[in-house]
């Protein structure tokens, strides 16, 4: 059958009192947006021919794997999707420049320790693993040391696995993870045990979808930044280690040009020089950060 089965009448009068667009009160955007998302998927089983079988399948897969979801959209590339589309919306105001954007992940716990200084991000022994020392500046468009500056930073253990994530609860809480209060020269450097790269969780959501797909779930080594700074818009970004071998293959789509300084690795140690640079504020509203719900704990 055709497509334009969804167009009939019958079909269409369904879609306007599913998304209650025949009805007074209720919430006009999402009405609007509710009745395109429900059309695409009328749209979707009548091209592909999907049975009740697959439909029913595909719910419970997403029931099932509802908590998966802030690892699933990376997957399928929709957080990759959005920062495109960000960025090409700025392109067509005007801004342009500066550190790209990518993707937050979903790990991010809010209340990290705030230090000054040179930080160290690691609290556990972590023995085996390496220590990364990473250095920079932040600066604004012009090439001025930004300054009152907040750098937070995380990233996972040697093993691949973040503070209040781990499933083997060997973690002190926030390790890895500190907010960094950087002076009025722009400057920031830090020390920690250096991250391993790692892949979706074993039999999980993400990884049966990744599977089915042919896919893998693997990410290289990375560093999540978010930068916020007074007068500057918050940047949101991550560094992936260039000499990783899914440095250029990350299921997740986080790599970026621009962000996969390779670092210098001698004996026990690796460096990496990497200066940020943000963009200026429009305003006030231009400054936060995305209302994305995040993981929130007490400051240990
Ligand atoms: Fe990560």
């Amino acid at each position: 059958m055709d497509t334009s089965f969804v167009k009939t009448a019958e079909v269409q009068h369904l879609l306007d009192r599913a998304a209650g667009v025949d009805v007074a009160g209720g919430n006009q955007r999402l009405k609007a947006i509710t009745r395109d998302l429900i059309e695409s998927l009328m749209v979707l089983i009548v091209k592909h021919d999907i049975s009740e079988d697959e439909f029913w399948q595909a719910t419970n897969y997403l029931i099932k794997g509802a908590d998966e979801l802030g690892l699933i959209m990376p997957g399928i590339g929709l957080e990759h999707f959005l920062d495109l589309y960000m960025d090409a919306k700025d392109a067509e105001a005007g801004l342009t420049g500066g550190t790209p954007r990518t993707i937050e992940g979903p790990l991010y716990v809010a209340g990290a320790p705030l230090v000054e200084g040179e930080a160290n991000l690691t609290s556990d022994p972590d023995e085996d693993a390496p220590t990364l020392y990473m250095h920079g500046t932040v600066t604004g468009p012009d090439g001025e040391p930004v300054k009152d500056a907040i750098l937070h930073v995380w990233h996972a253990d040697s093993k691949g696995w973040y503070s209040h994530f781990d499933p083997t609860r060997e973690q002190t809480p926030f390790n890895n993870r500190r907010r960094i209060k950087l002076g009025a020269d722009g400057r920031y450097s830090f020390h920690s045990k250096m991250p391993s790269g790692y892949s979706c969780p074993p039999e999980g959501a993400t990884d049966v979808l990744m599977k089915a797909l042919g896919r893998h779930g693997n990410r290289p080594a990375h560093v999540h930044f978010f930068i916020e700074a007074p007068g500057y818009r918050t940047l949101t970004t991550q560094i992936n280690f260039g000499d990783d071998p899914f440095a250029k293959d990350d299921f997740a789509f986080g790599t970026r040009e621009g962000l996969l300084p390779v670092p210098t690795r001698q004996g026990d140690r690796a460096d990496i020089a990497f200066d940020f640079q943000l963009q200026r504020a429009a305003g006030k509203s231009d400054e936060g950060f995305s209302a994305r719900v995040r993981t929130e704990a007490a400051a240990a």
